[in-house]
């Protein structure tokens, strides 16, 4: 056999990482590698209560297809919760699509062609990077200081750079960091956008998974052109399994997504997107989510006390605190590579994810992502503990 394949199919590799995590999966193994949210928190009890209403009351609508939009009392309950970060839209301003990554997926390909420039932080979300490398593009990655994005650094770049197509951005509790944008920066981003005419991907999974503080405004907040595309998901709220996100945004540019949606799967599950809805109706999304974030803000604290506890306290080893979201970044003194501590780790039964991976254009071997949302109080305690000996014994 020689079955030739597209050209863009020699950008897509298994990554030497998921070889990597494939050992983690072994259950004796405390893995502070996925992004996997708690599954005990899942509403399991209240779902199979509305699974059983949605097909007595609705039941042939719910298996039958249905708009690419997506269903529309789901469109309305979303759009009203965009007020609380400063966005005003209606139903006809979302498109439900099959998690955000289905949007990542989409933005690549409404905005890219082959060696199109995406910006993007750096590092940023592994997923986008694999989405968006499906379209051949050239990554050109921002330096991130706790305040966002490098404007200076952004600003060189489109000054310089020709075909720049768009900017992609995780503004709140960011993977892999755990960092959050200023206000300011939201502002500069978007006046920047502006005055050099590009569409900006706002991807947002975190936000509401915060544990002190305020909510700042979105990006999309200070978007008086329609220029932004918001992408927002229940994932990281509800449940991941049912695949439930949304592409926020404006006449033509949405409706582009819409088209790609048409061809890519004509429509997100009808009864996935019933039985969401069913469950906002009779129960209290917002009431679940602050179990959600009690839940992860005392994970959090565990870990990052263990962090200070048992990391050895050595010049170039910082982590990050993040206030909310799924994880926590550790850089390493620069002569340690994390895909090493990786294997050492893996003897002592611990897991996390090296970041090289999330740098689109590579290096960074020395820094880490560790996720606290996925492992009970006691194995996160022990597991920081093994990693702090790991650490150590590089050194
Ligand atoms: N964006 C970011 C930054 C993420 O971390 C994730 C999930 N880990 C996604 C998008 C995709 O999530 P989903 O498709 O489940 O909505």
């Amino acid at each position: 056999m020689n079955i030739q394949y597209a050209d863009r199919m020699n950008n897509l590799r298994a990554s030497e990482i998921r070889e990597l995590l494939k050992l983690a999966e072994r259950p004796e193994i405390i893995s502070f590698a996925g992004g996997l949210p708690a599954p005990e928190l899942f509403p399991v009890e209240a779902m199979k209560v509305v699974g059983v209403k949605v097909l007595e009351e609705q039941g042939m609508q719910a298996l039958q297809y249905s708009a690419t939009e997506g269903y529309g009392p789901l469109r309305e309950k979303i759009a009203a919760r965009m007020a609380a970060i400063g966005v005003k839209a209606t139903a006809d301003n979302i498109l439900i699509t099959s998690g955000s990554q289905q949007g990542l997926d989409f933005a690549g390909k409404v905005f890219l062609n082959e060696g199109d420039i995406v910006i993007t932080e750096r590092p940023s979300y592994l997923g986008a990077i694999m989405a968006f490398k499906a379209y051949s593009p050239e990554f050109v990655d921002i330096a991130m200081d706790d305040d966002g994005m490098d404007m200076a650094e952004l600003e060189r770049v489109l000054t310089t750079r020709d075909r720049v197509k768009m900017i992609y951005v995780i503004p709140d509790f960011q993977n892999p960091t755990g960092k959050t944008w200023s206000v300011e920066r939201r502002k500069q981003l978007v006046e920047l956008a502006n005055r050099f005419d590009l569409p900006i991907v706002e991807d947002n999974p975190y936000g509401e998974l915060r544990f002190e503080g305020q909510r700042p405004p979105a990006v999309k907040s200070f978007d008086t052109q329609g220029r932004v595309l918001f992408l927002g998901t229940f994932s990281k709220t509800f449940c991941p399994g049912m695949r439930l996100g949304w592409t926020l945004g404006e006449g033509e540019l949405l409706n582009k997504f819409v088209l790609v949606k048409q061809g890519a799967d004509l429509q997100t599950s009808s009864l996935g997107q019933r039985e969401l809805n069913q469950f906002m109706e009779d129960y209290d999304l917002d009431e679940h989510i602050a179990t959600i974030r009690e839940v992860y803000r005392s994970r959090r604290d565990v870990m990052l006390s263990a962090m200070e506890t048992y990391f050895p306290k050595v010049e170039g080893l910082a982590f990050t605190y993040p206030n909310g979201g799924l994880f926590t970044w550790v850089e390493l003194p620069a002569h340690l590579n994390a895909r090493e501590l990786f294997k050492k780790a893996l003897e002592k039964e611990v897991a996390f994810v090296p970041g090289g991976s999330f740098y689109p254009n590579g290096g960074y071997e020395n820094t880490l992502r560790l996720n606290y949302s996925n492992m009970p109080e006691e194995k996160i305690k022990e597991g920081i503990k093994r990693l702090g000996e790991a650490i150590q014994e590089m050194m």
